[in-house]
C-alpha cells in the first residue's frame, strides 16, 4: 500500500474543483490495481464526472439545492449543518482503476472535489493498493 496526501484550495462556499491532475501526480509510477481518493473532512466530498465548465456550474447549483440552508440543530454550534448534510449525500471517497501508474478513467471522466463549506484548504488522501 502507498499513501500520499495533497492539499487543494477552494474559493467559494459551494464549488467544484477538478483534482484529476493532483490525484495522478500522487500515484507511484509502478502502481497498478486500484486507488482510493478520500477527502479528510466532513463538509466536502469527492466524485467522478465531466469537468466541463457549464456542467460544473450546474453541479454547484444542484449541490446547493440538495438541502435547505437553515433550520438545522447543528447550526446552533457552527452554522454549517447544510454543508455536513450535502457532503454526506455525495460521499467522501471514490475508488478508481490504476494501470502502470496512470488513472484508467473514461474519456470524459475527471476526479472532482465538491466543496460544501468553503473557501477552505482541503486535504485529499490517495491510497494505492
Ligand atoms: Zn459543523
Amino acid at each position: 500500500m502507498v499513501r500520499a496526501d495533497f492539499e487543494t484550495q477552494t474559493d467559494d462556499r459551494v464549488t467544484v474543483v477538478d483534482i484529476t491532475d493532483d490525484v495522478a501526480d500522487a500515484l507511484p509510477a509502478d502502481a497498478s490495481g486500484t486507488c482510493t481518493v478520500f477527502v479528510r473532512h466532513t463538509t466536502a466530498a469527492v466524485s467522478v464526472n465531466e469537468a466541463e465548465p457549464r456542467l460544473l456550474d450546474d453541479i454547484e447549483t444542484a449541490v446547493a439545492g440538495l438541502v435547505p440552508e437553515s433550520g438545522w440543530h447543528h447550526d446552533e454550534l457552527d452554522g454549517n449543518a447544510d454543508a455536513h448534510l450535502r457532503s454526506m449525500f455525495l460521499g467522501r471517497d471514490v475508488t478508481l482503476p490504476v494501470v502502470d501508474g496512470s488513472l484508467d478513467l473514461g474519456t470524459w471522466q475527471s476526479v472532482l472535489l465538491v466543496e460544501c463549506d468553503g473557501p477552505r484548504t482541503r486535504t485529499v488522501t490517495v491510497v494505492c493498493e
